[in-house]
């Protein structure tokens, strides 16, 4: 049986990665982060998960991946494009294909160093926007692989994995972190902070999943 205490949490100063920092903190005795720098189109974004973490007092490792920029230029790393949705069930122009593979091979390198049997990540196979290294199945294959690669027996935690938006804003109030995770994560496409700018899909589908939930949580719902 794993014993061990310490968990990595795969970390982007966002809401989803928010919540499952909180969701680290309340199941294991050590809690680290790691954020991967690939020159977000903000670096607001690197900004806030540092004051996140230093908020919270864990040790955070923020690992350069800048490489993504020359596999895959687009919208979410290069100023000079704009972000748009996908249409008909296209992958919108933020795809970066193979990142969580990416992400998670690598914040299961630093566990081993670390000695961290745990890595939680935000990944929903829910919202499913046609990434398929955001699908359970390849998580579960994915931690095969990390053990066999390493000799090891980390487990990866995705307790995102089955919610929609509003069931993530209802675990965060369920972990006493609902005002903590609206006020101080990014999500916006445009670097504003909490609320957002409330135009771009990111800061709509946030909203729309919040005002689910408070309508919930209000007794609505009938
Ligand atoms: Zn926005």
């Amino acid at each position: 049986m794993n014993t061990n205490q310490k968990a990595v949490v795969v970390f982007s100063g966002g809401q989803d990665s928010t919540t499952c920092l909180f969701w680290a903190l309340e199941r294991f005795e050590e809690v680290e982060l790691v954020t991967f720098d690939y020159n977000q189109r903000h670096k607001e974004e690197i900004k806030v998960a540092k004051e996140i973490a230093n908020d919270q007092n864990l040790a955070h490792h923020i690992l350069d991946m800048s490489l993504l920029n020359q596999l895959a230029p687009n919208a979410l790393t290069r100023n000079d494009m704009e972000v748009e949705e996908g249409e008909d069930g296209e992958l919108p122009n933020t795809f970066v294909p193979g990142r969580n593979l990416l992400f998670l091979s690598f914040a299961s390198i630093l566990a081993k160093q670390i000695g961290a049997k745990h890595i939680v990540t935000g990944v929903c196979e829910t919202d499913y926007s046609g990434y398929p290294d955001c699908r359970d199945i390849f998580i579960k294959s994915l931690n095969v692989t990390l053990n066999l690669s390493m000799e090891d027996d980390f487990v990866v935690h995705t307790p995102l994995m089955w919610l929609d938006k509003a069931e993530t804003w209802e675990l965060a109030d369920q972990l006493q972190a609902f005002d903590y995770v609206r006020e101080h994560t990014l999500t916006c496409y445009n670097g504003v902070r909490g609320d957002g700018c409330g135009e771009c899909p990111a800061c709509q589908l946030r909203q729309k999943g919040l005002e689910t939930y408070v309508d919930k949580r209000n007794g609505g719902g009938s």
